[in-house]
């Protein structure tokens, strides 16, 4: 899911803006980087900053780098190098890099590429308007050194607000930030450091004003490991999703991610306690089907414990949609142990799944494994994976066909094209009119696909 997002929310006209400073963000990753994206921006428009669509256009370029994938420092050194030029030519053009690789490589970064002004963590965005003051500061003193903001702040509460400019019907809000877990493929808790929950009570405050003053219907809670979630009141997830649904208006609640040796059976009875608002929708990433493979991840769940979650989630939720993180080509990973993951693949039956090859990530335990699988082979197995997946999502997107659906409009197109979710987080697409953003409206399924359906709206 590797992508480089450039918004046009907000955006600048490109008329020339004489009392405004200008900014380009340019996000790579997850959604975790693409809520941090929007976080920068409302920082700095509260810094007097306006959004541009294009680098040329900006004073200030910020890269929110993701090292979770492929190749991710050459990724920035390789859209810095694209600036170069633009530097020399406007040497009051601010550069700076942020997210996991401005974590990871710090100094490195700033020492091999010059033009760069700054780097800070994901620890420290809201840092960002002290960095561009001190910025200016540079500037009007001539003054060439590098900022860098990558300290964590382990000690420090995390206690902010959603900073969101136009959020719609459906929003982001983190609960949670860093991971304790140490997968031993993952860089994330190197990057963005120990595990800290918001308070229970800021947060149902902070999602009530998003709903009183900027019309959200919808929550997604975002977390490394939302499952792990304790506010320091004591509250777990369980109690945060039962007080979202009893002390606020909103209509719909989803959260990401999950983590299986977390994802009890008290949580399930909450979630079948309130079907309405909490969406039957549960993404629980396996990334192996073989004990061995999961015990060398050390993910903490065997094949058969995840099986036997999955049996009690369908007995509790049994029209539940579910869908999972997959890594093939694993450090030793034998042709028999792939087809474990295939075959827990099928009698799962996920309707979704996120596939990867397993790429070392610096700092990693698994980067220093024996047997790293050649680029061949695991290119073999993806695509045998996809191949799998898609004839087995063709054949359970079928049920959805002839049901009348609840989908939640999001947004409707010039061509009167309507859009929305279900419950099941199927996105639907019927012919409705502007009237309907923001209701939850009745759609029958006329025809689907794996990864959407079609529909008419039910008068
Ligand atoms: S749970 Fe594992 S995969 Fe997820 S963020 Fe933490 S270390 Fe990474």
């Amino acid at each position: 899911m590797i992508k480089n997002i450039s918004s046009s929310n907000n955006l600048a006209s490109n008329t020339h803006l004489t009392s405004h400073k200008s900014v380009y963000i340019s996000t790579y990753g997850c959604q975790m980087n693409v809520n941090d994206s929007e976080r920068m921006y409302s920082l700095l428009e509260m810094a007097n900053y306006v959004q541009v669509d294009t680098p040329e256009k900006a004073d200030l370029i910020i890269i929110n780098s993701c090292s979770v994938r492929e190749k991710p420092v050459h990724k920035v050194h390789s859209e810095v190098g694209r600036y170069r030029k633009m530097k020399e030519k406007n040497p009051n053009l601010r550069i700076g890099v942020s997210g996991c690789v401005a974590q990871q490589e710090k100094d490195k970064l700033l020492t091999a590429l010059p033009v760069l002004d700054f780097v800070f963590g994901p620890d420290n965005i809201d840092a960002l308007p002290s960095i561009v003051s001190e910025l200016d500061r540079k500037s009007s003193e001539n003054d060439k050194s590098k900022i860098n903001y990558t300290q964590f702040r382990h000690r420090e509460s995390y206690n902010i607000e959603t900073y969101t400019r136009n959020p719609g019907v459906a929003t982001f809000v983190n609960i949670t930030k860093g991971c304790d877990n140490f997968c031993t493929f993952c860089v994330v808790p190197f990057t963005r450091g120990r595990e800290r929950s918001r308070n229970l009570k800021s947060l149902v405050d902070d999602i009530n004003r998003l709903i009183q003053t900027k019309g959200v219907q919808e929550v997604t809670l975002l977390g490394q490991n939302v499952n792990s979630y304790e506010s320091d009141c004591g509250a777990d997830f369980g109690k945060l999703l039962e007080t979202l649904c009893a002390n606020t208006d909103i209509k719909r609640v989803r959260y990401t991610t999950s983590h299986p040796k977390d994802f009890n059976e008290d949580l399930v009875r909450i979630l079948a306690k309130y079907p309405e608002k909490l969406c039957k929708y549960i993404h629980l990433p396996m990334q192996s089907g073989n004990s061995e493979i999961l015990r060398r991840m050390n993910r903490g769940y065997t094949r058969e414990e995840y099986l036997e979650k999955i049996k009690m989630i369908k007995s509790l939720i049994p029209d539940v949609s579910l869908s999972t993180d997959i890594i093939v080509g694993f450090p030793g990973e034998t042709e028999e142990q792939f087809m474990d993951t295939v075959s827990l693949m099928q009698e799962v039956a996920y309707e979704t799944i996120f596939a990867f090859k397993y790429s070392p990530r610096p700092l990693t335990k698994a980067a220093r494994f024996e047997n790293q699988i050649p680029e061949d082979v695991k290119s073999r197995r993806l695509n045998y994976l996809f191949e799998k997946h898609n004839e087995l999502a063709f054949e359970l997107a079928k049920r959805y066909e002839n049901q009348t659906l609840d989908v939640l409009v999001e947004k409707v197109e010039e061509d009167g094209t309507a859009s929305g979710r279900t419950t099941h987080n199927k996105l639907v697409h019927f012919i409705g009119s502007q009237s309907l953003i923001g209701q939850i409206v009745p759609v029958r399924i006329i025809r689907s696909f794996p990864v959407n359906l079609r529909g008419e709206l039910v008068q």
